[in-house]
């Protein structure tokens, strides 16, 4: 299945997802009892996306949150030339830094790991190998979900689930493509392990602000040719819905060792 996304092909709607009984019906989230998060994004935003009502959720109780960033997000403009690249790796990487700051991380914990964007799944081992390693006693992995319908995404959520099950770690998978090529009633995603993060209007309203942080992504691809951003709005009003949905992944428990 091929990912596309533009004005022409904007998935199932927001309203649509809003009014389904199914997803309002998805059991909470637990409240978090990790020793630390390890948040696993493929591009500089998913963990915003994805999980940015999470993450206020987790500096609110004191855990630690380190992000791996797993590929710098180079790909999200590949019209522009080399040195152009350079100056959106670094604007996409400050990007993310100003989001987690607005989400109440004054110094975001952030680890790159600077594999190629769109090319994740030809570095599996090297990644498989940086999450085993990080992950440490107790810590909850927070990882797009394994079928998410990106390559990158799918790559990371392979990796985490046998990182996970190999130290014994809890995961759960949060979900950014699934909401566009997926619908309510749609039986390949796994509702009866979905688990809902109510969010406050606090949360919410924070969460949108920091998602308003990805100027490269929100903004027009390029002025002079283009007014269609890489998220156009309806993509983006997904994530400003007033709750979080993470699939909790069975197979791991709290690391004991
Ligand atoms: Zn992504």
């Amino acid at each position: 299945m091929a990912l596309i996304v533009d004005q022409e092909n904007l998935g199932t709607s927001e309203a649509q997802w809003r009014a389904s009984q199914k997803l309002q019906g998805v059991d909470l989230l637990e409240p978090l009892h990790a020793k630390r998060i390890l948040l696993v994004a493929p591009h500089p935003d998913d963990e915003v996306f994805g999980a940015g009502g999470l993450l206020q959720r987790a500096h609110e109780d004191d855990v630690p949150v380190e992000v791996i960033a797993v590929t710098d997000g180079e790909g999200s403009h590949p019209h522009l030339d080399g040195a152009q690249t350079r100056d959106l790796v670094r604007r996409r990487t400050s990007e993310s830094v100003e989001a987690l700051r607005r989400l109440g991380y004054a110094r975001p914990n952030i680890s790159q790991l600077h594999l190629p964007d769109s090319k994740v799944s030809l570095h599996r081992s090297a990644l498989l190998a940086a999450l085993t390693t990080t992950l440490r006693p107790g810590d909850w992995c927070v990882a797009p979900w394994r079928h998410d319908g990106h390559p990158d995404h799918d790559a990371c959520g392979d990796a985490a689930r046998q990182a996970c099950e190999s130290r014994g770690a809890r995961m759960l998978s949060y979900l950014i493509w699934t909401w566009h090529w997926a619908n309510p009633d749609d039986v390949t995603v796994p509702w009866e392990s979905c688990r809902r993060l109510q969010l406050s209007r606090r949360e919410r309203a924070r969460k949108r602000w920091a998602t308003m942080a990805f100027t490269s992504q929100i903004s027009a691809r390029d002025p002079q040719t283009s007014d269609e951003p890489v998220l156009p709005a309806p993509i983006l009003r997904r994530f400003w819905r007033p709750n979080e949905v993470f699939i909790e992944e069975s197979g791991g428990n709290d690391v004991v060792n």
